[in-house]
């Protein structure tokens, strides 16, 4: 493990390989994997491979983790079939967003009509 790994966190150890996922896309800053409880047709979740608990958390020196999250988000929904028809990124952070894993993940949603505001 590198200093980036937190043993008491479920996503550092889907990163590590210690917890089964079904990874759709992987480079050297993030990982994507599918929901275990998809709240649409498509539901994947990019997380960076550094242990960072919540976009609170997220420093100026994670810069580029954060970008490399963003960018390879097209790539993610390309994969997941989702590229043309449109898709959502949504980073839930704290209690009224109902945050329940603390490590940094871009909700990657599609594959139906979505309605907004969320609530
Ligand atoms: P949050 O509630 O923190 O915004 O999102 C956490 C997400 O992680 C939830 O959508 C939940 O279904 C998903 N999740 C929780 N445990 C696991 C797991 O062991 N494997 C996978 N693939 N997803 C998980
Ligand atoms: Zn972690």
């Amino acid at each position: 493990h590198n200093s980036f790994y937190n043993p008491d966190c479920l996503f550092c150890r889907i990163a590590a390989g210690e917890i089964p996922a079904d990874i759709v896309y992987r480079d050297e800053h993030v990982l994507a994997f599918r929901d275990i409880n998809p709240a649409a047709p498509e539901h994947l979740l990019i997380i960076p491979l550094k242990h960072i608990a919540s976009l609170n958390e997220l420093q100026s020196e994670d810069k580029e983790i954060a970008g490399h999250l963003l960018l390879a988000a097209g790539e993610v929904a390309r994969r997941a079939g989702l590229y043309d028809s449109g898709y959502r990124m949504v980073f839930n952070t704290g209690a009224d967003a109902l945050q329940s894993v603390f490590h940094i993940h871009g909700h990657l949603i599609g594959g139906c009509r979505m309605g907004w505001p969320p609530f």
